[in-house]
């Protein structure tokens, strides 16, 4: 069994890691795919003091330093149940989809999160290539440029205004007859020069040249009719889905699923805690799940030690 059981192998999994073990205790990793989102990343630009690195370096950089201490890594792992202790100081449970099971005096849920994506021709195929999902990251690789955001809620219209400042022209698509997003960011849209709003439509395809976007075709769902967008960038804000089914029942989630943590990181259950994406922290971005890793680990070791001695 490990004092510090982290499930999920991403920035927050590895920044825990790390944390705990250099504590001195006993620390684990099950990982369905170890690096997380950042493998799927191509420049990475804002992890303060990188200047410039690529996802699967930065990868297989978190993998090298999770491995300079004790740490038992068991990467393709997929957890499927939690099982809390029955008692404070107790060991959780944690099952893998394979049957077998860990323990841990304490866990960090760290499973990360998934961007929801329209599942329409072109977009697997334009996925870095001008297809994007995260205006903060992304969002200056676009500069005079011309994108489309799909979405109009909070999410989609908050990328809309902050490309607005940074692109030449932005196409915002909304499958609904009007935005979700709340009134005064609408407002704050509707005055931007450089921002045509779509509604009714739903994107039907990316196009592209065999190497970048050119462009996007939606139809309309009034008229029945379709229509091309000349454009560079496509940003996708239909959702950010956090890894949480699985948790169903054993620790409070927000109304999106989001794991409900406190400033140290700690769950509703005493003993588990949540770092990174899969949890309610406001902006989901590297920096702040390798925060948020170190802040649950250091609350975790926090519960230890505090724990009558067995
Ligand atoms: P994740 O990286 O999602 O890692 C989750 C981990 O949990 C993975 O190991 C996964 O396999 C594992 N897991 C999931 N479910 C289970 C389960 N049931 N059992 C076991 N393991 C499980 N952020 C930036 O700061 N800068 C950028 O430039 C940037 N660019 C991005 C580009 C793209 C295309 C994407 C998708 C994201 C980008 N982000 C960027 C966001 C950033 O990647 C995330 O904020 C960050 O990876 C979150 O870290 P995490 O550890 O919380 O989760």
């Amino acid at each position: 069994p490990f004092e510090v059981l982290i499930v999920g192998g991403g920035p927050a999994g590895a920044a825990a890691a790390i944390y705990a073990a250099r504590k001195g205790i006993r620390t684990g990793v099950a990982a369905e795919r170890f690096g997380g989102q950042v493998l799927d990343t191509m420049d990475i630009e804002n992890f303060i003091s990188v200047q410039h690195t690529e996802g699967p370096k930065f990868a297989a950089a978190l993998e090298a330093h999770v491995k300079d201490y004790d740490v038992e890594v068991m990467n393709l792992q997929k957890a499927a149940k939690l099982i809390p202790a029955r008692s404070e100081g107790g060991y959780h449970e944690v099952v893998l989809e394979n049957g077998a099971s860990l323990k841990g005096r304490t866990v960090i849920l760290s499973t990360g999160a998934r961007w929801r994506q329209m599942g329409v021709p072109g977009e697997e195929e334009y996925r870095n290539k001008g297809v994007a999902y995260c205006p903060h990251c992304d969002g200056p690789l676009f500069k005079g440029k011309r994108v489309a955001v799909i979405g109009g809620g909070n999410s989609g219209v908050e990328a809309a205004i902050d490309l607005a400042g940074i692109v030449a022209h932005v196409t915002l698509i909304e499958f609904d007859s009007q935005l979700r997003a709340d009134a005064v960011l609408q407002r704050k849209l509707a005055s931007l020069p450089n921002v045509r709003i779509i509604t009714s439509a739903l994107t039907t395809r990316v196009d592209g040249d065999g190497t970048r976007v050119t462009g996007l075709s939606y139809k309309d769902r009034n008229q029945g009719t379709e229509h091309d967008v000349e454009l560079e960038g496509i940003f996708v804000q239909i959702g950010l889905v956090p890894n949480t089914e699985w948790l169903k029942d054993t620790v409070a989630l927000s109304p999106r699923g989001e794991i409900e943590i406190d400033a140290r990181g700690e769950t509703s259950q005493p003993g588990i805690f949540a770092a990174g994406d899969c949890t309610t922290v406001p902006y989901k971005q590297i920096v702040i799940a390798c925060g948020g890793g170190a802040t649950a680990a250091l609350s975790a070791f926090d519960y230890l030690i505090r724990l009558p001695a067995s």
